[in-house]
């Protein structure tokens, strides 16, 4: 195996367990064959020693600024029973986290860095289980992953890998990056083998359920695995708050916190998003949950233009609201993009905390790693002040145990979220 040696002292964040080796602390490559000018393949397993020649651990090689990803440290090659080690240690914290229940059938099981698996996301609907690779080493080792949750997730019995947009940009990978890895939609189960387009079937009229109510996941078309389970506390939070409110859910997708809201009493609940496909998703999720309810409506709109008022002809005729929840995508992708992001995030608030009645509650998020909590905190800061009104704090949000962070990769929280009481 190919063993990559570290510059001296650039072993101590792998000795903290940081489990990500940047390429700038590597002194050189030392392959495991007879070819000088041969190199690692991007996805292929090496062996990370320090500058004294001392084992750290093993990982996944790849090209960019972290050159290897950290999947056991202290060993220097991978038990047999790796991945189902890993996952079913992963299953059995959901079990703890009692999140697997009649009524609760969605949930993430990996959550990369924070399950010890980095560059993995497996999301969880009903029976299906949504994977996606960020990393080639994951990408090769899919077939492997996808035979360990079948065995680790007895309700599980279809796997389905998306990682077209996942996967490194440039990365030359072998086979599919989308398709089915396993379906049963022959009994008894049949393995299939990619590619496997013409066999999708219509994800239009699959349902899992969070909380008691019920979801359609198009994971086909849908964004990331087809739903962002990272809101659920939240949006149990905005259910006890909604009674008697006319609540705005501001870039919806498919409408999670509407359907609390709906269920906790809500006067009125408007959805929006820019997405048409979006829209169609929440007036799908009203109906099987709500059905005839009159409470609600949805528009495909742009965020600043409803926020403007440019947008009048709201059809429950509302103006202000007594509750607002602001779910915008990730404003800064990059470090680079965090000052643009921030006026983002100061400018979109502002509009909200303009609309929001005496008295009334935004629950304000931001998903932007590279925004951290003190950052996202200012600009709300910024906004209320802009606006003039008296604001206080009542909860600090975060992203949910399923998504669990590394104490050792700090890097892994991500989701944060204010909820705010404006007289
Ligand atoms: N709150 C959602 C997740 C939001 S994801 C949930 O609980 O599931 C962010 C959403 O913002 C996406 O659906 C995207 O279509 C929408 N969006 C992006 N830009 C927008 C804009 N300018 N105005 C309105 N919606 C926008």
């Amino acid at each position: 195996m190919t063993s990559v040696i570290l510059k001296p002292h650039k072993e101590e964040s792998l000795l903290r367990r940081h489990p990500w080796v940047f390429s700038g602390a590597i002194a050189r490559v030392v392959l495991d064959s007879d070819d000088p000018n041969s190199q690692p393949q991007e996805g292929d397993l090496v062996q990370v020693r320090s500058s004294v020649d001392a084992l750290l651990g093993i990982g996944h090689w790849q090209v960019g600024s972290i050159a290897v990803r950290i999947l056991a440290f202290g060993i220097d090659e991978l038990p047999v029973d790796f991945w189902h080690q890993r996952i079913l240690a992963a299953y059995k914290v959901r079990q703890a986290l009692g999140l697997i229940r009649p009524d609760n059938n969605t949930y993430r099981l990996i959550h990369g860095e924070g399950d010890f698996l980095p560059g993995l996301i497996v999301d969880i609907y009903a029976d299906t289980a949504v994977m996606q690779a960020h990393s080639v080493g994951m990408h090769r080792c899919r077939q492997a992953i996808e035979e360990a949750i079948i065995d680790s997730v007895p309700e599980v019995h279809n796997v389905y890998y998306k990682s077209e947009d996942t996967l490194p940009f440039k990365a030359p990978v072998e086979g599919e990056k989308v398709g089915w890895l396993i379906t049963n939609d022959q009994s008894p189960k049949t393995k299939l083998i990619a590619p496997l387009r013409q066999r999708i079937t219509n994800s239009d009229e699959f349902w899992s359920t969070e909380n008691g109510l019920s979801f359609r996941i198009d994971w086909l078309r849908g964004q990331k695995t087809g739903f962002f389970i990272d809101q659920r506390e939240n949006r149990a939070l905005v259910e006890r708050y909604a009674r008697g409110k006319d609540v705005l859910n501001m870039f919806c997708y498919t409408g999670g916190f509407s359907l609390y809201a709906l269920r906790g009493g809500a006067k009125s609940v408007d959805s929006v998003d820019v997405s048409q496909k979006a829209i169609d998703l929440v007036e799908a999720n009203v109906a099987k949950n709500f059905p005839d309810d009159p409470r609600h409506h949805a528009y495909a709109a742009d965020a600043f233009d409803f926020l403007s008022e440019k947008i009048t002809n709201h059809k429950s005729q509302i103006t202000h609201y007594d509750l607002i929840i602001l779910d915008p995508p990730a404003f800064a992708k990059h470090r680079d993009a965090v000052k643009n992001a921030l006026r983002g995030y100061q400018r979109i608030n502002a509009k909200a905390i303009q609309m929001i009645r005496p008295g009334g509650i935004l629950f304000t998020f931001s998903c932007s790693q590279a925004v951290d909590k003190e950052a996202f905190r200012l600009a709300v800061f910024s906004a209320a002040a802009q606006v003039g009104r008296n604001v206080r704090i009542l909860h600090q949000l975060h992203q949910p145990q399923d998504h669990p962070i590394n104490i050792y990769h700090p890097e892994g929280e991500y989701l944060k979220g204010l909820v705010l009481y404006i007289e």
